[in-house]
């Protein structure tokens, strides 16, 4: 079939998998192009592997340090006439990539909240690789389910005061100021199960508990902080209570031994998930200009391959006093932040164009779901069944 965009709010309702491939592909072809001083691990898990940050991670393993890779992933295959999911179509053409350069890649489909999920991929790392060296912790999800059926859902808001500041609407690419309302106490609660380190701890002291993971492991998982702007609505807002919590999580792993724990505080950049927050996007097409003139731009794969290699694997983990990783080490320079400063408070509908790298901003969207990739005819039919191979 030909496969068009249909845009629904933050997310796009159809995946192109000629495009997602392609896009696999360059970022595949980014890694090997690197230098690689990371030895690295050799046998990854990811959990939350199809998209954004954790695909990066993905294959930042595999194609920095050689390492055999078991993804967790929650998507859905094609249906009748409905397209699968972006990180479905990424996810078969990982694999098929790994497979062609001789790499051990591996898939688990489902909800990686759930015992269910932690005991196949648990078993199939038992069956595979005996015991896993990393543990990357890459969720970003709308809701989780615990064991007894509770289901807790997570909100973008703040905490105490309502706060209020531009936003963009990116339908009609126009700007306008937002009120973004205080979380309840429940709210901020389920945002913590939700997004905080308790289902990360979890999965480790199951891989722990079933002997499937090697004693120091190194085990991480991504938050974000940002600017004095968006500190309201994220880092001291009810996300960033559950980053918070992800941190002290951190703290508490590495504390009880055996493995080692890191938070890395990546660049703010256009997910599946971040295009859903108030106010940051806005903050994000401002950021893509100010840093695409000073040439120090970076996507997920740019950044997840430097942290392998001259970060988290370096010959000592390079870390900030607090111990985390800090990939947003470019994104926060003072002359970065001040440029953005000055584009903000002058930032109206009216100068967008002028103020805002908007096209960045659209183009990576579109990218998210495999559109706009180099080289694919989008008016051609294409098919849209693609298999996972180990699926
Ligand atoms: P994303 O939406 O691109 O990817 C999230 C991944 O989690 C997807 O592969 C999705 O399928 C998977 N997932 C969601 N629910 C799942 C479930 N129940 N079971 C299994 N898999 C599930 O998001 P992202 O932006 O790459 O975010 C990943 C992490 O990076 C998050 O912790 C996020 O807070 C953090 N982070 C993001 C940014 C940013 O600007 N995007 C910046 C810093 C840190």
């Amino acid at each position: 079939m030909i496969i068009k965009p249909k845009v629904r709010g933050f997310i796009c309702t159809t995946a192109h998998p000629d495009g997602c491939k392609a896009i696999v592909k360059e970022q595949i072809d980014h890694v090997k192009a690197q230098n690689h001083t990371a030895t690295g691990p050799k046998k990854v898990l990811i959990i939350g592997a199809s998209m954004g940050y954790g695909l990066a991670t993905r294959i930042s393993a595999a194609y920095s340090s050689g390492a055999a890779t078991i993804g967790v992933i929650f998507d859905k295959p094609a249906s009748g006439s409905r397209t699968a999911t972006a990180g479905w179509y990424n996810t078969a053409a990982f694999e098929q990539f790994a497979a062609e350069d001789g790499l051990y890649a591996k898939t688990i489909n489902g909800d990686a909240y759930s015992e269910e999920i932690k005991k196949q991929t648990i078993d199939l790392i038992k069956k595979d690789l005996g015991k896993v060296d990393c543990v990357i912790y890459s969720l970003a999800a709308p809701r989780r389910t615990t064991a007894d059926g509770t289901q807790y859902t997570s909100v973008l808001k703040t905490v105490g005061q309502p706060y209020t500041n531009k936003t963009i609407n990116l339908k009609d690419n126009t700007v306008s100021d937002i009120t973004v309302e205080p979380a309840t106490d429940e709210e901020i609660n389920a945002t913590i199960k939700v997004m905080g380190g308790e289902d990360w701890k979890d999965w480790i002291d199951a891989l722990k508990a079933a002997d499937a993971i090697e004693d120091n492991a190194v085990t991480a998982a991504y938050s974000y902080i940002g600017p004095d702007i968006t500190h309201p609505m994220y880092a001291d807002g009810s996300i960033g209570k559950a980053k918070d919590h992800l941190f002290e999580t951190a703290k508490q792993m590495t504390a009880e031994g055996s493995v080692k724990a890191y938070i890395s505080v990546n660049k703010a950049l256009v997910t599946q998930s971040s295009a859903a927050i108030p106010i940051v996007p806005l903050y994000i097409s401002i950021l893509y200009k100010v840093m695409k003139e000073k040439n120090v731009h970076e996507g997920c794969i740019e950044q997840m391959c430097r942290m392998w290699n001259e970060k988290l694997f370096a010959s000592e983990p390079v870390t900030d006093d607090e111990g985390r990783i800090r990939m947003d080490d470019l994104e926060m320079q003072d002359d970065i932040q001040s440029s953005v400063h000055e584009l903000w408070k002058e930032i109206t509908t009216d100068n967008l164009d002028t103020h805002a790298d908007l096209e960045g901003y659209h183009k990576d969207f579109y990218r998210l779901f495999g559109f706009g990739a180099d080289g694919i005819d989008y008016e051609s039919d294409t098919d849209q069944n693609r298999t996972i191979n180990s699926l």
